[in-house]
């Protein structure tokens, strides 16, 4: 089974290895829950954490990341341009 980070699209072949490496299996942004698995890199360029240990999307970044389902679908054209921004940050 492996498992795919919901913003930059990097796949970890194992769940425990990917928690061990600072995955988490959601974030909020603003009030709401976004599922993931989200990748130690996006949460570390994305994300700040808030005082129950939460990653939280920073104010700056609201609305304007796109999130993969995981389902397969086709990627909304309109999702290429968070690309390169989000896939420098992984490349870490
Ligand atoms: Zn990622």
């Amino acid at each position: 089974m492996s498992i795919r980070c919901a913003i930059c699209g990097l796949e970890m072949n194992s769940p425990e290895k990917a928690i061990l490496e600072g995955w988490v299996p959601y974030v909020m942004e603003g009030d709401s829950e976004q599922e993931g698995p989200f990748c130690a890199s996006c949460l570390d360029a994305l994300f700040e954490t808030n005082e129950y240990g939460e990653f939280v999307l920073m104010e700056k970044y609201r609305g304007k990341i796109s999130y993969l389902d995981g389902g397969g679908d086709e990627m909304d054209p309109d999702d290429l341009d968070m690309d390169g921004i989000v896939l420098e940050y992984c490349e870490n």
